[in-house]
């Protein structure tokens, strides 16, 4: 997508700075007295004489406020390559779904992470009962375990890092060998957002991604988008978010939008203050298995700055038991005990709590919020203090 300069003449977004994108995505050519930013269009039917040929013929299948960020999405997921679409989801899960179950047939086999998110071994489930095989393989180890299993499979889905463990994967290696064995590729992007890796650049055929998190930021609101270079890859997912109705709400559609303005700000913000509190846990003999692919070091280091362009906002460790992970948490100040991450406001939970997640009792995994940094290390490093008793 491009934006119009003075001569009406489209330009490739490509060459901005990220802040000056994010900014403009998706924005309306302007009108003269329209607003710049158009509001949400609440409406479930459009006038409809005739024909009923689109764009806007009823509410489940298109609205206008989802096509302005369905642009900026694909820019941001796409700023090189102008032919990349995305679709809008209700939310990250209704996207994860409608790439397996829209490209996947009963016979078919599936790659998945065994350690992604905590709703897929209730997706791989529901794979199995539709008569799909899963195979499934950790993400640590560049992906190795994941190329093993590629033999005659369908779909190979990648996230990386990965949540909670924050393991990497190298994506261009395994898109090569996948497609060499006409296995397409669909990277979860959630954790790293498009400011952080772009997915489809290094050979995936889908960068899939829940909005919830850092790319709105706020944690007011659940979305989710798919995004492709392949309008004929997409037409199915289209087809599914149509027939199963995984659609959001105008309302948060628009304040999606409207959070990408802040989206670089946010997120170097994050991305710095996520390195800053790595170090100084680091230095601590109570942390062990501290895990951030931004710190040199860590065992996902290597990948990560080949293929990454920021580290993102979750860190992970591990406090020795149960009980002080427990009494580290009630302890912060600044940070609320809470699940999901990438919000403005630092969050952290013991991640055991939900069961699932193969982690210690002790493990954390902490959510870097937007605040200054000498405040929030100092609360934590605080808060392990007081815990140790
Ligand atoms: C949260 C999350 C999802 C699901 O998103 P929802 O909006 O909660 O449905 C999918 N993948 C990853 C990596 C996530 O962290």
């Amino acid at each position: 997508m491009g934006d119009v300069n003075p001569d009406g003449i489209r330009e490739p977004k490509g060459g901005l700075g990220e802040s000056t994108r994010a900014l403009r995505a998706g924005l309306p050519e302007p009108v003269q007295f329209q607003p710049p930013f158009p509001g949400p269009v609440f409406t479930s039917h459009y006038h409809l004489a005739g024909d009923p040929t689109g764009p806007y013929t009823y509410g489940r299948d298109e609205n206008p406020t989802w096509s302005l960020l369905e642009r900026a999405t694909a820019e941001l997921e796409s700023p090189a390559d102008p032919g990349a679409q995305a679709l809008v989801f209700g939310s990250g899960m209704a996207a994860v779904s409608a790439v397996l179950f829209s490209q996947l047939r009963a016979g078919d086999a599936v790659v998945l992470p065994s350690d992604g998110y905590q709703a897929l071994p209730l997706v791989r489930d529901q794979l199995t009962a539709y008569g799909i095989e899963v195979r499934t393989a950790p993400t640590g180890g560049c992906g190795d375990a994941q190329r093993a299993l590629l033999d005659g499979a369908r779909l190979l889905w990648l996230e990386t890092p990965s949540n909670p463990g924050l393991d990497v994967c190298d994506i261009r290696a395994l898109a090569e060998a996948a497609h060499a064995q006409g296995v397409r590729v669909a990277v979860d992007n959630t954790l790293a957002t498009p400011l952080g890796q772009r997915p489809l650049d290094l050979g995936a055929d889908f960068s899939v991604a829940a909005a919830t998190k850092g790319l709105t930021g706020h944690g007011d609101l659940l979305l989710g988008y798919v995004t492709s270079r392949d309008a004929a890859l997409l037409e199915p997912v289209r087809r599914w978010r149509k027939i199963v109705g995984a659609i959001p709400g105008p309302m948060e559609a628009w304040l999606a939008h409207r959070s990408l303005a802040t989206l670089e700000l946010r997120h170097a913000r994050q991305c710095a203050n996520a390195l800053a509190l790595a170090e100084a846990l680091s230095a601590r003999a109570e942390v062990s298995g501290l895990r951030y692919p931004g710190l040199p070091g860590d065992p996902s280091y290597a990948i990560a700055v080949r293929q990454m362009r920021r580290f993102g906002s979750v860190v992970s460790f591990t406090l020795d038991s149960r009980a002080r992970a427990e009494r580290f948490l009630a302890a912060l100040r600044l940070v609320d005990e809470a699940t999901s991450f990438g919000g403005v406001r630092s969050t952290a939970e013991r991640r055991g709590r939900w069961g699932g997640d193969a982690v210690a009792e002790g493990f954390i995994r902490f959510s870097v919020g937007a605040e200054d940094p000498q405040d929030l290390v100092r609360d934590v490093l605080r808060a392990l203090e007081v815990s140790s008793a």
